[in-house]
Parts: structure tokens; C-alpha cells; sequence
């Protein structure tokens, strides 16, 4: 058996994949960037959180399991941001306005088990990415 040579551009073309996969969003990417920069490298990506009954809680975007401490890195849109406050879209108003509700309800329902659970939660907004990258370098060199 042979092994293949693999052709240089691999490396490229696999962080471009990896950048197209749809839990690897662009502002995801940034706080990962920026965590492993400040030398916190030791999160995980999706880590499965379950309470102490053995439910599932959820999979939190960066987790640092040690500490405790769950970061969600939101898009203002699917997320429903406070500042952006951005419109709905014009059709099927309905069925966004809906669909955007139960977003915001399932994310508060996520932070507020998490917090039962004995987990700090943190939120970073797409729009405020640097302030929120900056809030959480605080909480993590305490
Ligand atoms: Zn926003």
C-alpha cells in the first residue's frame, strides 16, 4: 500500500469547508480565533451538557467544561439581538415571527438550565463580537 502525497492546497481547502459547515459560523470563528490567541485554547466546540438528572441541557457553541462556563456566539438575525432589533422579514411574516419566537424562548430556556445546573453562561453578539470577546478575556483570566 502506498500512502498518497496530499496536494498542497489541502490544508486550505479543508479550513475553507470547515468554514462553510453551518455550526462553523464567520462571528463562531472569530471568538475561536481570538480565544486560541489569548492563550485559551482548551475550550470544546458542541460539548454535550446534560443536568444532573442525565437530560439534556444542550451543546453550547464554546464550552470551557472545567469552569463551568458556556459562551453562545449569536447572530443577530436567527438570534433576535436587542441592539440590532432588526425587521422581519416582509413575507411570511407569520411564520418568521414565529419561528424567531421560539428561537429567543429555546435560548432562554438553555441559559436558564444551564444556570440551574450550576453553569455560567455567556453571550457574545455578532454586532458587538470585539466588546464581547474582550467581557469574556475578563472572566477568563480571573
Ligand atoms: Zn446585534
Amino acid at each position: 500500500m502506498t500512502l498518497e502525497v496530499p496536494p498542497a492546497s489541502s490544508p486550505a481547502v479543508h479550513n475553507v469547508m470547515r468554514a462553510n459547515k453551518s455550526t462553523d459560523t464567520k462571528p463562531e470563528l472569530i471568538v475561536r480565533r481570538f480565544l486560541r490567541n489569548s492563550g485559551f485554547p482548551g475550550y470544546r466546540l458542541h460539548w454535550r451538557i446534560d443536568g444532573e438528572d442525565g437530560r439534556y441541557i444542550c451543546r453550547p457553541d464554546i464550552a470551557f467544561p472545567g469552569r463551568k462556563l458556556a459562551i453562545f456566539v449569536h447572530g443577530c438575525f436567527w438570534h433576535r439581538c436587542p441592539t440590532c432589533n432588526l425587521s422581519l422579514p416582509k413575507s411570511n411574516t407569520d411564520y418568521w415571527s414565529q419561528k424567531f419566537r421560539k428561537n429567543v424562548e429555546r435560548d432562554k430556556r438553555k441559559e436558564e438550565a444551564l444556570l440551574e445546573f450550576g453553569w455560567s453562561v455567556y453571550t457574545i453578539w455578532e454586532c458587538e463580537i470585539e466588546a464581547g470577546a474582550s467581557g469574556l478575556l475578563r472572566i477568563l483570566t480571573i
